[in-house]
């Protein structure tokens, strides 16, 4: 019996997808073989690649100067990359920080750039995205990160930070393809796979092409945008079994109306959610009403002492991974694209 599984990653798939992969495993495509034994080079797998990219970028509405990659390394990678692709030694890059995600991104960072954190919410505990305006990019920046869900305390961005002429890097891991967004704002957008798109072990980007000639000489290939741009993200072999199933992925959002039918649907999911736990005396939920995730609810029992118990006979009943993320604690709720829910006690603390 399949149960429901609130880990926000690797989270649930869409059982007509996990159907579908079965049914095609022992011979895909009138090919003999599983697509995993496919040559990455073949006309067939080629097509696959193809379809999923295009069918991401019409339910995405990706305007023609952006590429989209598939690459390794997950986002954490990512962290690197965006450096490495978009500023040379030192520069000066500025930073949202709003959470676990966006610290990480930070750290990393250092070891390429010279990163300025121009918002920081770390005195409210992480429990609000800063306020629309309350924050200004150096126009000498090399561009402006930011993390529009954190996934972890389950802070999201109710509104895209307004950046000028500096390039807006986002990563839209726990929050891709919840709804609509508008990717012409965008400089960069990076999500790994396993949250609300597939299995772990890609990374999607969306670059605009503008910033592809950016990256220093001593970029790995397999992470240098433009040298992937033009190898069609195949430089290196491909996971070629995740990107088959990102396809079917996108091709299931997309029949089920694509993002605005997403966003609806996860609009609902949230308000039924948050109204049940902020009308309840015993659940509750410390983020900013405006900055609350879709995505990620995290939620506090009355007592930190039925934490355990909320967990353990949650999953008796088949709710599983309701505990909180393992850097924070006990539980609360997550919902993914697909499906909804999973938790994290936020620390009183740090
Ligand atoms: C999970 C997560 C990551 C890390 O992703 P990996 O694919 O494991 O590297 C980075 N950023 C956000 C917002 C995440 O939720």
């Amino acid at each position: 019996m399949r149960v429901y599984n609130f880990s926000a990653g690797p989270a649930m798939l869409p059982e007509p997808v996990l159907a579908q992969a079965q049914a095609e495993l022992l011979d895909w495509n009138g090919s003999g073989m599983s697509v995993m034994e496919v040559s990455h080079r073949s006309k067939e797998f080629v097509a696959c690649a193809a379809e999923a990219e295009a069918t991401l970028r019409q339910i995405m509405a990706i305007p023609d100067n952006y590429k989209v990659l598939f690459l390794q390394g997950g986002a954490y990678g990512q962290f690197s990359a965006v450096p490495l692709n978009l500023a040379a030694d030192g520069a000066p890059v500025d930073f949202l920080v709003t959470g676990d995600w966006s610290k990480k991104a930070v750290s990393e960072a250092k070891k390429y750039v010279s990163p300025r954190v121009i918002a920081d919410e770390s005195a409210g505990n992480f429990t609000a995205a800063p306020a629309q305006g309350s924050f200004q990019p150096g126009a000498d920046a090399a561009y402006l990160h930011y993390t529009p869900n954190e996934t972890i305390r389950g802070v999201e961005f109710g509104y895209v930070p307004e950046s000028g002429d500096v390039p807006l890097v986002a990563d839209l891991s726990s929050t891709i393809l919840s709804r609509p967004i508008e990717v012409s704002k965008f400089g960069v957008i990076y999500a790994g796979a396993q949250k609300n798109m597939g299995p772990s072990g890609m990374c999607v980007v969306i670059v605009r092409d503008d910033l592809l000639e950016r990256a220093r000489s001593t970029t790995p290939a397999v992470w240098n945008y433009a040298e992937m741009a033009a190898a069609d993200s195949m430089l290196n072999t491909p996971p070629t079994f995740g990107w088959y199933l990102l396809g079917l992925v996108y091709k299931w959002v997309q029949a089920q109306g694509g993002l605005p039918a997403m966003g609806e649907r996860n609009r609902a999911k949230a308000e039924a959610l948050y109204g049940f736990i902020d009308g309840s005396h015993f659940y509750s939920n410390p983020v900013q009403a405006d900055s609350r995730s879709w995505m990620n609810v995290p939620f506090l029992t009355a007592k930190p002492e039925l934490d355990k118990t909320f967990v353990a006979e949650a999953s008796a009943a088949g709710l599983t991974n309701l505990g909180g993320h393992r850097s924070v604690g006990a539980c609360g709720l997550a919902s993914t694209t697909r499906c909804p829910l999973r938790a994290s006690r936020p620390s009183s603390t740090s």
